[in-house]
């Protein structure tokens, strides 16, 4: 499967902010944002900084793919899903994307980035209702149970990732830290999700 495998502290240069796609890293001071806040190559810190209408909705999106660690086709499908979706289109977006299923791992504290719960998740770490799941972009429904399997639960990867995870955070996640259980109670309201973004731009962009 096609994957990005350039250095990912780049699109957060590349995006003038932090992306937190690094895991604790992200939080220390060898973050590269917090030294070099613009974007990345030799014309970095002259590029114009001033974005036309499509380029600030372009930038957006890049933002938001990124964040959630999407490949241009596969962030695209999510959003012709979401179209077809009752309700409003950037709402159904961002609820998608918090469903599927490294992303939910990463919220659960399970890993410290989105890349490293699709890591666990294609090694077949974990199970979702007793099942092993495989495959990152899965989309998990209200009463999913997942927990990590058995031979798994050694692993020091989850038991960093949780030592530095508060408590259920998300109102529609629960953890059991002891049996490294969590529960997808409800699909998010798109006020909950703590991401910075503005999806309508990312409508009016695939609207074009
Ligand atoms: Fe982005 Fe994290 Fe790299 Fe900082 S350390 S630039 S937040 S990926």
């Amino acid at each position: 499967m096609a994957r990005y495998t350039g250095s990912v502290c780049k699109l957060c240069r590349r995006e003038k902010q932090k992306l937190f796609l690094k895991g604790s890293k992200c939080f220390s001071e060898k973050c590269i944002v917090e030294k070099k806040n613009y974007p990345p190559g030799q014309h970095g810190l002259s590029r114009r900084s001033k974005f036309s209408e499509y380029g600030v909705q372009l930038r957006e999106k890049q933002k938001v793919k990124r964040i959630y660690g999407l490949l241009e086709t596969q962030f695209h499908n999510n959003f012709e899903k979401a179209n077809k979706q009752k309700g409003v289109t950037g709402e159904n977006l961002i609820k998608l994307l918090e469903r599927r299923f490294d992303n939910v791992i990463y919220r659960l504290g399970f890993a410290p980035s989105r890349k490293s719960a699709r890591q666990l998740i294609r090694h077949r770490h974990l199970l979702i209702n007793d099942q092993i799941v495989d495959i990152p972009s899965y989309i998990i429904s209200p009463g999913d149970v997942i927990k990590v399997r058995e031979k798994s639960k050694t692993l020091d990867l989850i038991h960093n990732s949780l030592k530095r995870t508060k408590d259920n955070v998300y109102s529609w996640l629960t953890i059991d830290k002891a049996s490294l259980t969590g529960t997808f109670l409800q699909v998010p309201e798109r006020v909950d999700v703590p991401l910075n973004a503005n999806e309508q731009l990312i409508v009016e962009l695939y609207s074009k």
